[in-house]
């Protein structure tokens, strides 16, 4: 018999109809006085769940994102910190 990898039931751009923002157990946060505008977070977010604002910068939707950290690993101006979702007790 034939091995193959097993297939897997999402594609890119899945979130966009499966809100995943209840995976995360950190979120990324902006920080506008940093940001330069360069669209690489908007770029490179594999979830598209993050948007350009109507004054230029870039804001995350919240109800998509799963916290995967790409967005700040390619900021270059550090604009972008991951925080714990739920501060413990
Ligand atoms: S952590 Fe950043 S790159 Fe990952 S899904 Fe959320 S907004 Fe997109
Ligand atoms: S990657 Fe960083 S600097 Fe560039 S638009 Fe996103 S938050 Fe701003």
């Amino acid at each position: 018999m034939e091995e193959h990898a097993p297939y897997i039931a999402v594609s890119h751009l899945s979130t966009v109809h499966n809100k995943t923002g209840d995976w995360r157990a950190e979120k990324p946060v902006m920080n506008r006085t940093k940001c330069n505008k360069c669209s690489l977070c908007w770029t490179y977010c594999p979830e598209t769940c993050i948007e350009l604002d109507t004054d230029g910068y870039y804001r995350i939707l919240y109800e998509y994102c799963k916290g995967c950290g790409i967005c700040v690993e390619v900021c270059p101006r550090k604009a972008i910190t991951m925080e714990m979702e739920y501060k413990p007790d």
